[in-house]
């Protein structure tokens, strides 16, 4: 039996499942999200109770052997989960305490909501039943609430209830970062607003924002107010109520808690206090209502971003692919538009990678841009909002045009950490990684792509334009001419490839001649020149004038274009970069055998004194990247425009060689490979899916699930499906298709948005159906299958038959 696709029930509790599962049951509305810790618990090994603002970072320095070290980190916010009780002559409610008699924790996807029942007995016999509720409201991004049902099965006595804001929080949740200092909050007010409400705002230390919580906490007994009393507790940076209630057995006492967030930075706010205090005491008057609301945007929410699938065999595909989903839509939804945030590597759901944003945007706008363009649009302000700073990186690097950061956090400066810890060896290890220059041709891959799915002219005009041409002037300044091969190269910089850092031989670190890298920059260029050619006349000339491009500078763009070097392997394969055929095979059948889990072999070969540098091994796809981003095709015509060739039986022995040569020590790169294997390979592109499908659930990158989920391989194990599978492009203004679904998938349903259109894409194995969703008004659309186009009209269906 294939589960329920909308829940995910965890029976029984497991203090070892604890850190994932709360990374996985977190909720949150893209302006927040607060971790699916319960609410009695706090930081202590086991849980780790978090709540993190979309864009709520903040500086600390910490001396690390010597050396100052400042690292920007997402803060984690007070805790406004605490919701908990005592009965009579017990200590207050503690789960490994008590004997439970039922334990059940869902997330019901479809509703946004956390759910726990607890039925246990105490040391003295008592029975009780325990309900809990959750949400972060979707439609009302500032509030959030708690419902707390408590019944006494065979017992009548007082039950004292205590409700807190709790700023006595730190950055804690990541091990690794124990040494960094994590105390990012001061408290500047805690106080009593009412009898039923409590405030507390902090700021952060170094950036100045301020954060305030309100809580409003109600007590029901049987559905009328109870009688209760009521004591206020303040202590440093903490503040709560506690209320005692009298109940009969069998009676139901439901407590009703709900929280409002607002921050200095929001739009239309005078002060975040002002705000919260005031959004507490006015918020609808039973959690209820809210519930209800919440769940209806969810499903306005689902009607945009939901797929159903058939499976040949029971599988828990479809609900996984919907927790992917879900969780994407927390991070980024509409509320989104209004924010100044880009989309973090590890969701706000944790504190890995201090919240920072790589990128993984590549492996993520795919899907939203097919679905929710308008939120791939304000993610991609994010970085137009930093182009001065990515120009004043390129000037200090000596380069000219924008050079965006490896990591990004607050004002876009480079966020990459300088040392980072080696767990095994307990080593600190200088980190090079910000020489991965390839983000800069990502964003702009990124501009094009959005452009392409939406035709959003407007964005061009005054973004996305400005964004392609400083990107095109930052590679063809990085691309040096070598007058011996009268070719230009691009050197000392990295791959997405982690692991090769430096030349074994060679002091100080990068690499020449990265083949991603040189071949991403030439497409950047090609599109920099292309978008001179769609821009407005008024515009082109305002754009020219401001940034001074004269004919001379297009002139070199183009030349650099057609002259780019690129290095290939002595039997005529790409090579991942100049001198990786000189490397070393790697013992991988040794190291599989001596530790087992080796996808972070650089960690392994560092404790051992040793360093990937000398290996021919991947952390993740490198060269293999542009058969996921391009088609043969437009691979084919980039290399063609340098006067090279690729020839159709290269790539599939190009596809082996570097897959063979990979430890996936990244989530993304399952995508990647799936991809490139769809249709060469699809069993084994299907194999690859189900392990990406199991990247987070299975927490299969050994732990590392509870600080944060990897929101790319989770937007990318989507767009598998969405994109790979049914081989939709869009490109040349046309809408393609080339389904080959995997033979376990028997039906794959879908609406996309492309343009102005709206379109609903049903697919069998050997059918696919198209329906035109949009109104009259808007022409038709000319759509591709396979190479032969036709005309989707409004309200019309094509069933165009697929043959094998
Ligand atoms: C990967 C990067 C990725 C980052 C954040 C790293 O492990 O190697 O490609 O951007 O994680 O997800």
């Amino acid at each position: 039996m294939n589960p329920d696709p909308w829940l995910f029930t965890y029976e029984g509790f497991e203090p070892a499942q604890e850190g994932p599962r709360e990374a996985l049951c977190t909720l949150g509305n893209g302006y927040f999200a607060t971790r699916g810790a319960a609410p009695e618990s706090h930081a202590d090994g086991t849980h780790y109770p978090g709540t993190y603002l979309a864009g709520g970072y903040n500086r600390l320095t910490t001396e690390l052997g010597g050396q100052w070290v400042e690292n920007e980190d997402l803060v984690n916010m007070p805790n406004w989960l605490p919701l908990t009780f005592r009965l009579e002559g017990e200590d207050w409610f503690d789960l490994q305490a008590v004997t439970p008699l039922e334990y059940r924790q869902v997330l019901d996807l479809a509703r946004g909501l956390l759910l726990r029942t607890v039925r246990f007995v105490d040391a003295r016999g008592r029975r009780t039943r325990l309900e809990q509720r959750r949400f972060v409201h979707m439609r009302d991004k500032h509030l959030a609430g708690q419902e707390l049902v408590l019944v006494p099965e065979n017992w009548s006595g007082q039950v004292r209830v205590r409700s807190a804001l709790d700023g006595r929080v730190s950055n804690a949740g990541v091990p690794r970062y124990q040494r960094l200092q994590g105390k990012h909050l001061r408290t500047l007010v805690a106080e009593e607003v009412d009898a039923q409400t409590l405030l507390l705002e902090v700021e952060t230390v170094q950036s100045r924002l301020e954060v305030a919580e309100a809580a409003r906490t109600r007590l029901f007994v049987e559905g009328a107010p109870a009688e209760h009393s009521r004591e206020f507790l303040r202590e440093e940076d903490y503040v709560a109520h506690e209320f005692t209630v009298a109940l009969t057995e069998g009676q139901r006492l439901t407590v009703e808690k709900v929280v409002t967030l607002y921050s200095s930075r929001d739009p239309a706010v005078s002060e975040a206090a002002m705000e919260a205090r005031h959004a507490a005491m006015t918020a609808p008057e039973r959690f209820e209502e809210l519930v209800t609301t919440h769940a209806q945007t969810w499903t306005h929410l689902w009607r945009r971003a939901d797929l159903t699938l058939e499976l040949a065999e029971p599988a828990d595909t479809h609900r996984v692919l919907r927790l992917h989903i879900f969780h994407l839509l927390q991070t980024v939804s509409p509320h989104s538009i209004d924010q100044d945030a880009g989309v973090p590597a590890r969701g706000w759901h944790g504190e890995a990678y201090r919240g920072h944003i790589f990128w993984d945007e590549l492996f993520i706008f795919p899907f939203l841009n097919l679905r929710l363009p308008a939120l791939t649009r304000a993610i991609l302000r994010y970085r137009h909002r930093r182009l001065p700073q990515a120009r004043q990186a390129a000037r200090e690097a000596g380069f000219r045009g924008a050079m965006f950061p490896w990591q990004s956090g607050s004002n876009g400066r480079e966020e990459s950490q300088s040392l980072h810890l080696n767990p095994r060896s307990g080593r600190w290890v200088a980190d090079v990684t910000s020489l991965q220059r390839h983000i800069n041709a990502a964003i702009a891959y990124n501009v094009w792509q959005y452009y392409q799915a939406t035709a959003d002219s407007e964005f061009l005009y005054f973004h996305g334009a400005e964004m392609l041409l400083e990107l095109s002037r930052f590679w063809a300044s990085m691309a040096q001419w070598n007058p011996a091969l009268k070719r230009y190269e691009i050197k000392g910089v990295m791959g997405p490839d982690e692991y090769h850092t430096g030349y074994p031989d060679r002091a100080g670190p990068g690499l020449d001649n990265n083949t991603y890298t040189n071949l991403m920059a030439v497409w950047v260029l090609s599109k920099g020149l292309r978008v001179l050619r769609l821009l407005p006349r008024e515009r082109l000339q305002e754009l020219r004038e401001t940034l001074r491009l004269e004919d001379s500078e297009l002139e070199h763009w183009d030349e650099v274009s057609h002259r780019m070097r690129l290095v290939f392997h002595s039997d005529g394969m790409l090579s991942q970069f100049e001198g990786y055929e000189q490397l070393q095979e790697f013992d991988w059948e040794g190291y599989r055998a001596r530790y087992k889990d080796i996808h972070r072999l650089d960690r392994i070969l560092e404790a051992e004194g040793d360093s990937p540098n000398r290996y021919k091994l991947s952390k993740q796809a490198d060269v293999l990247m542009l058969f996921y981003l391009f088609s043969a095709e437009e691979l084919g015509e980039l290399l063609e425009r340098l006067g090279y060739r690729l020839e159709p039986e290269m790539i599939g022995r190009t596809v082996e060689y570097y897959l063979q040569r990979t430890s996936h020590g990244s989530t993304l790169s399952g995508v990647v490979h799936s991809w490139v294997l769809a249709r060469r390979d699809r069993a084994a592109s299907w194999r690859l899916f189900n392990e990406v499908l199991h990247s987070d659930i299975s927490d299969v990158q050994g732990g590392t699930t509870q600080e944060g989920i990897h929101l790319g391989a989770m937007a990318g194990s989507v767009d598998l499906i969405q994109r790979a599978y049914t081989g939709i492009e869009v490109r040349g203004g046309m809408l393609h298709f080339n389904p080959y679904l995997p033979q376990d998938l028997r039906r794959l349903r879908f609406s996309l948005r492309y343009h102005k259109h709206l379109v609903d894409v049903d697919i069998t194995q050997d059918t696919l159906r198209l329906t035109g969703l949009w109104s009259d008004q808007e022409p038709a659309l000319d759509v591709c299958v396979r190479g032969k186009c036709m005309r989707l009209s409004p309200h019309e269906t094509l069933t165009i038959p697929l043959g094998p």
